[in-house]
């Protein structure tokens, strides 16, 4: 069935050249027990090889069953190594490092045997040798003969053709050759078994048919064959192990040396454990900086007021101021009448409700919150313990006299906030979002207020004396005192008496005001504190009410006596005073007769939020002349992307450290792989010899860095968030700030796919090197 024809095996080495096989023909009979003589370095190993498909002949030709070797491809030899042959060596060859039912299985596992056959198949071949009792353990809890047998179980599982033996009895004392001896005698029964020996009693005793070598040449053969007609055509089965297979190898060889895989994977995880502390930092920060950003854009927000300074129009004046100097030495003599630089500055915003329309136009994505402050007086009367006293939402302090000119000089410091209800209908509530409840509710109705204090529930004193409460400073109020609090609002024709000379003063008799059935009822429904968490300080501590409420009141007093009265006339109705343009504007929206807010406040989200809000607002200058032109106040401007811009590049360059020492650690995988492979150069004899495809040795290194670069990020990941806490305690007591690094899960996960992407490619170079290891070679190797 095995035939060699004028087989040679020559190796060079320098310049001697050994003949290990010098033109070996030879024929096999299916079945017969073949014992092969001669002294050491004669061939016989090389000749076994070549049969076993290990080694690859130089010139001749194997004939397997009529079929001719010559165009045999690597997989073709793999598969017949496989399928064909089980190899028996002299120092056994078993994989340490799994155990015995596992050894013997391995090369079913190539071949893809199911689970139950290979477990049922591999118990068999065990109970075949004697070792029925022993299954359970690792090779090296065996002793010598014991070995043996496990390897000849395994070169007997996968129920081969031929079975080669190179000196199987060569490490064994005397009793136990006999028995190793009576088992393949046993096993020649019904397979072609070749066995090397150097022992001529063995031969004797036991073999069928003895070939004496000697230089690579067969000097005597007591039996020869020579091989008949063709035998039927020659199939293989081809062979494939899987990377789950390969993956239970390499994790059952890095078992073994825990403390090493444990070192390497720590060693390699260097890298990733830098990056992630710096991108957990650099997000920190990140956080940090949005965080700091939008607080800033809470206090500074950008401000739209009637009056404001032109900055571009200072700037083109000190341009200019040269030139100016030289103009004035031509008039000498004369004086120039000049307008003030700072006059000149001077900018009224023409506000009207096409601009409000526009601001409320602005994408709410890009601006959490618009506050407009409306000038409107309130008439509100209340009572307090039975006397009915006028009273005021504001926090402007007072001398206890509401009179008019009073009530004029908290237009301009504007003590009440109004909060964005519009706003509410698009994002969500913003009471409820920036603001906890303490007492009370949130407001439910236009005519609902609320008390606003601060994170110490602290609020302005005047807002309480203004409501009527008799309070000194430091005093404690209980919430029901003031949750619940009513106020009437009169309106300007019941509130304001017309006097003959055409005169209006505000009406004395409260107590008939207050009876009146149609005011309005307003109350204060709770108390509410600026939660931790919003950076939306919109309101002031003091009373607050929604922007609804100012709507009905100018709704309600548009067309008042007095508002009407005012609108015709330059001087103020109540004290005669000389009223211009401006003065005479914020008269008529104190009394109601306008809707008009003076002052519009935009918080941003952050500063890039803010950069686009700007391009918006100077869009709306576009072509418009100059005093027609809205002038904004930003005066967070400054502080724009400083920080962020320095924080990337801190970032980059800190990455770029951790870069490199990605690299190293993927360099020392490779040695680690590098060595790794040496180590296990038998390993790789011994699948090749059970019929492994390079494929499949490239497989089991690429499993194991595979596991390494898993351990290895997993182990960096692990560290690094580890490493946060200290960090987060040192930088906490440098800075003061909270949490700064966070490693972010996603990071995480991708830092453990680098890493094992980054050792499978620094670990697949001596993967591959391992595969293209020379099987004969590598069992050679001790
Ligand atoms: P035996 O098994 O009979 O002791 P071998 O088949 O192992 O002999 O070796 C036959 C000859 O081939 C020896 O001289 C040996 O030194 C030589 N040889 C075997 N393998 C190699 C190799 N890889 N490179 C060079 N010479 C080798
Ligand atoms: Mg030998």
């Amino acid at each position: 069935m095995l035939e060699l024809k004028d087989i040679k095996k020559h190796y060079h080495v320098g310049d001697t050249t050994t003949k290990a096989l010098d033109g070996v023909s030879v024929s096999f009979r299916r079945q017969e027990f073949v014992a092969i003589l001669g002294a050491s370095g004669s061939g016989k190993t090389t000749m076994l090889n070549v049969i076993g498909g290990l080694d690859n002949y130089d010139s001749g030709d194997m004939v397997i069953d009529g079929t001719s070797t010559k165009t045999f491809k690597d997989a073709d030899w793999d598969a017949y190594r496989n399928n064909s042959i089980g190899f028996v060596f002299q120092s056994y060859n078993l994989i340490s490092h799994l155990g015995i039912i596992e050894n013997v299985e391995l090369g079913m596992t190539l071949s893809g045997v199911s689970k139950e056959e290979k477990k049922h198949r591999a118990e068999e071949a065990l109970q075949r040798v004697g070792l029925a009792d022993h299954m359970h353990k690792k090779p090296n809890q065996l002793s010598g003969g014991q070995m043996q047998r496990v390897a000849i179980a395994r070169a007997l599982a996968n129920d081969p053709d031929i079975l080669l033996c190179d000196e199987p009895t060569g490490a064994l004392d005397t009793e136990t050759s006999v028995q190793i001896m009576n088992l393949i005698q046993e096993l020649s029964k019904e397979k072609l078994v070749i066995m090397v020996t150097h022992n001529p009693e063995l031969a004797n005793k036991y073999a069928d048919r003895i070939i004496e070598f000697s230089d690579g040449k067969i000097m005597d053969d007591s039996h020869p064959h020579i091989e008949g007609k063709k035998g039927e055509d020659f199939q293989l089965k081809r062979t494939k192990m899987r990377f789950t297979t390969a993956l239970k190898l390499s994790f059952n060889n890095l078992r073994t040396k825990k403390g090493r895989t444990f070192l390497t994977a720590f060693a390699s995880s260097i890298g990733i454990i830098s990056i992630g502390i710096v991108l957990s930092l650099s997000s920190g920060f990140q956080k940090q900086i949005d965080s700091t950003q939008a607080e800033a854009m809470a206090k500074y927000p950008i401000t739209i007021a009637k009056t404001t300074t032109d900055q571009t129009a200072n700037q083109n004046q000190a341009l200019g101021s040269d030139k100016a100097a030289k103009t004035s030495q031509k008039n000498k003599n004369k004086i120039v009448a000049k307008i003030s630089d700072e006059d000149k500055a001077q900018h009224t915003n023409k506000i009207d409700q096409e601009y409000v329309d526009y601001i409320n136009d602005i994408n709410p994505e890009l601006s959490n919150n618009i506050g407009f402050t409306r000038v409107v007086g309130m008439n509100l009367l209340r009572d307090i313990n039975g006397e009915i006293k006028p009273v005021k939402l504001s926090n402007e302090a007072s001398d206890g006299s509401l009179s008019m000119m009073s009530a004029m000089s908290s237009m301009t410091g504007m003590g009440v906030s109004s909060f964005p209800t519009q706003l509410d209908k698009q994002s969500g509530n913003f009471l409820a979002e920036n603001y906890k409840l303490l007492s009370g509710s949130y407001p439910k109705a236009d005519t609902d207020v609320v008390l606003i204090v601060d994170a110490n529930n602290s609020t302005n004193i005047n807002s309480l004396k203004n409501l009527g409460f008799d309070v000194k400073d430091g005093d404690k109020l209980d919430f029901d005192k003031i949750v619940g609090t009513e106020f009437k609002l009169i309106n300007n024709n019941e509130y304001y008496t017309k006097l003959p000379t055409g005169n209006f003063i505000p009406n004395n008799d409260y107590q008939a005001m207050y009876d009146n059935a149609e005011n309005e009822v307003l109350k204060v429904a709770g108390i509410l504190r600026v939660k931790q968490s919003s950076t939306m300080n919109l309101l002031a501590p003091g009373i607050a009410y929604s922007n609804e409420l100012t709507a009905k009141i100018v709704n309600d007093n548009k067309d008042s006596e007095i508002v009407k009265a005012q609108k015709e006339t330059e001087t103020n109705v109540m004290t005669n005073e000389k009223l211009d343009a401006a003065t005479k504007d914020s008269t008529l929206a104190y009394l109601g007769g306008d809707s008009i807010p003076s002052n519009i406040m935009i918080y941003p989200n952050n500063y890039k939020d803010k950069d686009k809000i700007l391009d918006y607002l100077d869009a709306y200058n576009k072509g418009k002349q100059k005093e027609d032109k809205i002038i904004y106040t930003d005066l967070a401007g400054t502080m724009t992307e400083l920080t962020g811009g320095l924080m990337d590049a801190i970032t980059y360059v800190l990455v770029a450290f951790a870069g490199i020492s990605l690299v190293t650690s993927m360099i020392m995988i490779g040695i680690i792989t590098y060595t790794s492979v040496i180590e296990r150069t038998k390993e790789i004899g011994v699948l090749k010899a059970l019929g492994a495809r390079k494929k499949d040795i490239t497989r089991v290194f690429d499993a194991e860095t595979c596991i390494l670069g898993v351990a290895s990020g997993t182990l960096g990941v692990v560290i690094a968030y580890l490493a946060t806490f200290p960090i987060n305690a040192i930088l906490y007591n440098m800075t003061e700030l909270k949490n700064v690094a966070q490693l972010n899960p996603v990071h995480g996960i991708v830092l453990i796919l680098v890493s094992t992407v980054l050792t499978m490619i620094g670990g697949h170079i001596p993967a591959r090197m391992a595969a293209k290891k020379d099987a004969a070679i590598a069992l050679r190797a001790e």
